[in-house]
């Protein structure tokens, strides 16, 4: 299934670290990787983390049952629980919350409002009751949590992914920039970092957020039990905005196809869901359960991808690009990149190339989201596999070339050899003199494939 999902569109793959076991996911990266090699074309491995994800304790039948308006309050006492109360295993919850703050149970489904908080109890009104059963989650969306970005679960996670050496960490519940630092330190280059915006505490400080990380995702599922329904669209739009601007790939994330969970078909509000994402300008789409569980994964992708094609043909999707296109930058590579993209559209050039030691040029020339395909030529395989995440970007692994001549006789065949271009066909080539230096990327020709 995996080697269908990749042939029908996929080109990341990601593996859910809240659930399985390190055997489990050890044997998905082989089956990857061996499919990687099969096909010769790069795919991506993204290991999500789970994150500092809050639970209640567990109830003396398994579960309770709560009433709007009556009582119920959460303590330190690790018994069993009841219909009255339970434990809260969170110190920094019960210590931070102050009359008024609101808990929102089991993915949103239970409001509880704190009326009274002392002594290590938090004495609550159920606003919204409903079934509460063991460990449900807790979401706290009026604080910022003094929690670590990363449990002891986390490290030994990442450093488990990081040996086995997948290509991004998904950070989950990240709450501020230093969150984003620690878990950078941990990777130490050796992954991407991709920032999950879950929390409206990170959309306070989004564009440091995205400063820090190397991509960010719309987590749909976490950000719509904190935010009300009608802010989710708007946070999806200004995250995918600040995430454009800043060069950094965003994947869109959640319930894109849910009912295709159950069905061969999705519904008309899915499709439109999906094309709102693309025309929003994400450079990924992810699906979930549809994958995980559902019964048609292979129909999912399939629908995904023709939405995909389906809507960046349209002529209101170029136009939507071009018109959110954002302001050069002081970086030369921007300009370069910029500049690549404007060449290329005014002589029909077939691709643009790219020559890219940390994929940052790709990356530039991405941001532009040009007409025309961008053919990145990287020296570093791991950088290879993480352009499978980047709008538009068709990455090879290759020798960095040491002369400009070599290096168009390489983009021309590259491009011809990938698909890209045909004899006659015209490349705009970015690339950095000297040759080999990550950061140096200064130069601009234009070639005729031969
Ligand atoms: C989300 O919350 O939308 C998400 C992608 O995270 P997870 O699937 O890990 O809960």
């Amino acid at each position: 299934m995996l080697g269908r999902l990749f042939h029908i569109g996929a080109d990341v793959f990601r593996l859910n670290f809240s659930h399985g076991s390190h055997a489990d996911h050890a044997a998905n990266i082989a089956a990857v990787r061996a499919l990687e090699h099969a096909a010769r074309r790069p795919i991506g491995l993204l290991a999500d983390v789970q994150g500092p994800k809050l639970r209640v304790g567990r109830f003396a039948g398994g579960r309770v049952h709560l009433s709007a308006g009556q009582t119920f309050t959460f303590d330190q006492d690790p018994s069993p629980g009841n219909a009255r109360r339970v434990q809260l295993p969170h110190p920094e919850i019960l210590s931070a919350a102050a009359s008024g703050t609101t808990l929102l149970l089991d993915d949103g489904k239970l409001r509880l409002r704190v009326e009274r908080a002392r002594g290590g109890h938090l004495e609550c009104e159920v606003l919204v009751g409903g079934p509460l059963g063991d460990r449900k989650g807790v979401n706290v969306p009026d604080m910022v949590l003094n929690i670590p970005a990363l449990t002891d679960k986390d490290r030994s996670d990442m450093a488990f992914a990081l040996d086995q050496g997948v290509d991004f960490i998904g950070l989950s519940f990240v709450q501020r920039p230093e969150d984003v630092a620690e878990a950078r330190a941990i990777a130490d280059s050796r992954a991407w970092i991709v920032s999950k915006i879950e929390k409206p505490q990170a959309l306070d400080q989004l564009d440091a957020i995205i400063a820090l990380s190397d991509a960010v995702m719309v987590a749909r599922g976490d950000l719509g039990v904190e935010l009300p329904p009608e802010e989710v669209p708007l946070a999806q739009k200004r995250i995918v905005r600040a995430a454009r601007a800043a060069g950094r790939p965003v994947i869109v994330a959640t319930q894109m196809l849910e009912s295709m969970i159950a069905a061969p078909a999705p519904t008309r509000a899915e499709a439109s869901d999906v094309a709102g994402a693309v025309f929003d300008g994400t450079d990924a789409v992810m699906l979930s359960g549809e994958t995980a569980v559902g019964q048609y994964p292979a129909e999912a992708v399939a629908m995904m991808d023709r939405i995909i094609t389906r809507v960046e043909a349209d002529p209101g999707w170029r136009q939507v690009m071009d018109a959110g296109r954002p302001g050069t930058d002081s970086l030369v590579s921007s300009a370069i990149a910029a500049a690549a993209g404007q060449i290329a559209r005014s002589i029909g050039a077939r691709a643009i190339a790219a020559f890219t030691a940390s994929g940052k040029t790709a990356l530039r020339v991405a941001r532009e989201r040009p007409s025309q395909p961008i053919l990145a030529i990287v020296t570093e395989l791991p950088v290879v596999r993480r352009l499978s995440l980047a709008w538009g970007v068709h990455a090879v692994h290759a020798q960095d070339a040491h002369t400009m001549t070599e290096a168009v006789a390489r983009a021309a065949r590259l491009a011809r050899e990938e698909g890209l271009a045909q004899q006659g066909q015209t490349l705009v080539i970015a690339a950095g003199i000297p040759f080999g230096q990550a950061g140096s990327t200064n130069s601009l020709r234009v070639t005729t494939v031969k």
